[in-house]
């Protein structure tokens, strides 16, 4: 994929990735008795469009030499993930974490990221995934850009940096669009638009060195308490439904050719698939 066009000139200096972990796919669980959904023990993995997004921010660097920052807002738990990041090639990486955060719906949590953001400082692009796997809202990113003022381009799938501006592939409903903003600005990357590389020796040999994931709690940040937590998020998860899929079952039909999709034929007029 094309990330970039005419030179170096007017690069972005910084990026900032903004990544979830969320529970792998195959794995989520909710919990029948809290309806919450299972984190603790599950297998996770980088929100896959967020590793998206990274790639994305990876490929600028590879060309621009931009600094890459990712950023995430959870457990101490996230570390797994942000340290994955750094050792594909992220230049450092920041979580903020505090107990007061818990609950937080994506009102609370896109404020909490974009005070951050601002206390990283110095970025002219910011990257989020399009949504998450284990929430879906697709709202984070939206509000990032609200909280900070800055112009935004969703569903991207390619990102040109030109004379100091992004242009942008959105997807769109009835095709792609093209759009140029000037930076700073953020876009949400579309799930599956590249290949997400995966972390080098090099790069796991700086995570073990340590000190590239910064942790930063509320008031580290300078983040408003009574903005953030499940007493200051205005959704509630009324009710989480799992669906049970009716067991399956086959049916093999032997013999000759002719005999046997004439017996197919039957058996899916007896089920009511076709008509008769
Ligand atoms: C089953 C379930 C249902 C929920 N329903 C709602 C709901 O209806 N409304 C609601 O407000 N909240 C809901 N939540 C809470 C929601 O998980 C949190 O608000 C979460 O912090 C952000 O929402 P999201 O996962 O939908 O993110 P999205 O808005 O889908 O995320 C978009 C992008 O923002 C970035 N991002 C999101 N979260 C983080 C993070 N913690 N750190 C860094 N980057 C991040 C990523 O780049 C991500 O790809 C629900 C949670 C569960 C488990």
């Amino acid at each position: 994929m094309d990330v970039t066009a005419g030179g170096t000139a007017g690069r972005p200096r910084r990026i900032v990735v903004c990544i979830k972990q969320v529970p792998r796919a195959q794995e989520l669980q909710v919990d029948p008795v809290t309806q919450t959904l299972k984190r603790v023990g599950v297998p996770s993995e980088i929100n896959p469009p967020d590793a998206n997004a990274l790639e994305m921010a990876l490929q600028l660097k590879d060309r621009l030499g931009t600094e890459v920052v990712v950023l995430s807002m959870g457990p101490t738990s996230f570390d797994e993930s942000l340290e994955r990041a750094v050792a594909m090639g992220a230049d450092r990486s920041v979580l903020l974490t505090d107990r007061i955060l818990g609950g937080s719906d994506t009102v609370p949590t896109a404020y909490a990221l974009s005070e951050t953001i601002q206390k990283i400082g110095g970025y002219d692009l910011l990257l989020c995934g399009e949504e998450t796997t284990d929430a879906s809202t697709g709202h984070v990113g939206p509000g990032i850009a609200g909280h900070l003022d800055l112009p935004q381009i969703t569903y991207v799938s390619e990102v040109r940096i030109i004379n100091g501006k992004v242009r942008a592939r959105r997807t769109a409903e009835d095709g792609t669009e093209w759009w140029e903003t000037t930076m700073p600005c953020l876009c949400t990357v579309n799930f599956g638009c590249n290949r997400p590389r995966e972390p080098t020796l090099t790069g796991k040999i700086r995570v073990k060195r340590g000190g590239l994931v910064t942790h930063w709690s509320c008031a580290d940040v300078g983040i408003d308490p009574k903005k953030v937590g499940l007493f200051n998020s205005p959704t509630i998860v009324a009710k989480v439904d799992t669906v049970r899929l009716p067991s399956r079952s086959g049916q093999i039909f032997s013999g000759e050719p002719e005999e046997s999709v004439r017996k197919l034929l039957a058996s899916l007029v007896a089920d009511r698939v076709i008509a008769a």
